[in-house]
């Protein structure tokens, strides 16, 4: 081998290795619209997301928004290439994407691209199946034991339970704990072991083909409320041909969101996803094993932050859609005072 080839090789190896912002912010692609009901406000969260990303100076993001389920899709080709990393809060049935505009997702994904799965965006698609490979584990419209195995950690290891059963489960959006299952990947490096996450949807009952995922950490679901006494999924990292996936169960709405925990693992989950490094330090205002810590700039773009921040499966409402689950009354209820207003949440295939 000449020198010249030598040094042109090297070249390439310095010019591979730089960041990837070196060259401007990471494009990022939010796409959201749709959603399985009204419960999941996505016109309220996409603000919020788009903040978080945009208030550490690495990201530039651009919101596309899918039709809605009777809108037209013929004008509908999200140009991934474009981008670094796509967000997804986002989640809509099999039919809604069309066979082309999946491969051209797939392409995207395969050739390296990056994706962030935030919260109920692991509902979606449950029969497409490089889509539900991407997630690793999902919930709901209609999963069950043929969407795969339930996934959780018990005893300090991962299982995969092949009991059948219907997917996706929740109780009231109380705070729960954290614990970090790998603290020395990128995303979770210099967090604390144990932490609380501001009141949200904990997941449980997840299933997929859990294919190279790595579960970074684990939300303890509590039978005390509705949970299944597992250590369950809440944060995880996955491949998908060249690309990376970051998927992460919070953020039911803005309220769940405002936590740092969140705030903190989506800058990093998406740094991570788009490029495979994280450059950022861990703010001081993280959450501790036995506090929450949220940010009120965060907080206070929910629509319903006037009525308190987290008041929310109280009474009417939510609850009574949860009845369906077999417990009404949650924590506060019933008539509590000033609490969840009613929120619209019909019967729906999704949470
Ligand atoms: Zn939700």
């Amino acid at each position: 081998m000449t020198k010249a080839l030598l040094a042109i090789l090297f070249g390439a190896v310095v010019l591979l290795a730089l960041p990837a912002n070196a060259a401007g912010p990471i494009r990022v692609m939010l796409l959201d619209g749709e959603s399985g009901g009204s419960f999941h406000n996505w016109q309220a969260v996409t603000p919020a997301l788009k903040k978080q990303l945009e208030q550490i100076s690495l990201f530039q993001v651009d919101v596309v928004t899918a039709p809605p389920a009777n809108g037209d899709f013929s004008n509908f080709k999200p140009d991934f290439g474009k981008y670094q990393v796509v967000v997804l809060n986002y989640d809509a049935p099999d039919a809604r994407w069309s066979a082309d505009i999946k491969a051209s997702f797939e392409k995207y994904m395969t050739d390296g691209g990056g994706l962030v799965i935030v919260h109920a965006a692991d509902n979606a698609f449950p029969q497409w199946q490089a889509f539900n490979e991407m997630i690793g584990v999902g919930g709901w419209r209609g999963r069950n034991e043929k969407s795969g195995p339930l996934w959780y950690f018990k005893g300090g290891k991962l299982v995969s339970d092949e009991t059948p059963g219907s997917a996706g489960a929740h109780g009231s959006r109380l705070p729960y704990r954290i614990t970090l299952q790998d603290a020395n990947h990128p995303i979770t490096k210099g967090l604390p072991k144990v932490f609380m996450h501001q009141g949200d949807e904990l997941y449980a009952k997840m299933r997929g083909p859990g294919k190279n995922m790595t579960v970074l950490a684990t939300a303890f679901s509590d039978s005390a409320n509705r949970g299944t006494g597992n250590e369950e999924p809440a944060l995880m990292v996955l491949t998908y041909g060249k690309g990376r996936i970051f998927h992460s169960i919070f953020g039911h709405d803005v309220c769940g969101l405002s936590s740092v925990d969140a705030v903190v693992t989506l800058q990093r989950g998406t740094e991570w996803a788009a490029t495979g490094k994280v450059t950022q330090k861990l703010p001081p205002d993280f959450p501790t094993a036995n506090t929450v810590s949220y940010r009120v700039d965060i907080a206070s773009l929910d629509p319903n932050y006037s009525k308190g921040l987290n008041g929310l499966d109280s009474g009417g409402g939510a609850g009574g859609a949860r009845g369906a689950a077999g417990r009404g009354g949650a924590p506060g209820a019933p008539g509590a005072p000033g609490g969840a207003a009613p929120r619209g949440t019909p019967p729906s295939p999704t949470k």
